[in-house]
């Protein structure tokens, strides 16, 4: 059994809206609608962690294609609060932002193959093209990184469900690094190194 988190409850702030940012629609339909339909035709049960005082409209769209739960502060506490739902029967868990409403089925395909083959921990990423310089506070030059083993990662993002819930739960409090992502939480508490899949 395969579940996915879609991640959706952060607030439409940085879009300059004052619907939360799933709700904002791209193209004929809204970012959730899109996360819902590449998820829904790759797994079995899909948790929604959406924004205080906006599950009614969440479940609205999602009808019987997911479970809608109130996120938390954070993105960690969000996916630890969508974790809580998911079936216990699973075997893997994706974990994907609704704000990346281009993710594909196919990609969420290539995740589940890496975590079929035995991976534990799967991130889709693009190679960095463009040149990246490290700056001090002024905004000077101090270092260029070398790009070749850099990787723009992208979601959905796959885990093993009993490594996942370990991580999640090994850590009294994920939020206390507000910006700990699960994969973050992941690679501290189990010491496990995820692998990086080509994205698309
Ligand atoms: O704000 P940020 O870019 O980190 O959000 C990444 C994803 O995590 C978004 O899809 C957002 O809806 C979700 N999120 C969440 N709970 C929060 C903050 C963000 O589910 N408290």
């Amino acid at each position: 059994m395969i579940a996915a988190i879609i991640a959706a409850a952060g607030s439409g702030e940085r879009f300059g809206s004052t619907l939360p940012k799933a709700l904002i629609s791209l193209g004929d339909r809204t970012l959730i609608e899109h996360a819902l339909a590449s998820l829904s035709a790759v797994v079995d049960e899909i948790v929604i962690t959406a924004p205080a005082g906006y599950e009614d409209a969440f479940r609205t769209i999602a009808s019987d294609r997911a479970t809608v739960v109130t996120g938390g502060a954070t993105r960690s506490e969000s996916v630890r609060i969508g974790l809580a739902a998911v079936s216990p029967e699973a075997e893997f868990v994706l974990v994907h932002d609704a704000a990346r409403a281009l993710a594909s089925s196919d990609l969420a395909r290539s995740v589940i193959a890496a975590l079929r083959a035995g991976e534990v921990a799967v991130i889709p990423g693009l190679p960095q093209v463009d040149t990246v310089k490290v700056v001090d506070g002024a905004g000077y030059v101090t270092a260029t990184p070398d790009r070749a083993p850099l990787r723009r990662i992208q979601t959905p993002q796959g885990f093993a469900y009993d490594l996942l819930q370990r991580a999640h739960q090994s850590k009294s409090d994920a939020t206390d690094d507000l910006s700990a992502s699960a994969l973050t939480v992941f690679e501290r508490s189990c010491a496990l190194t995820p692998v990086v899949i080509p994205g698309l």
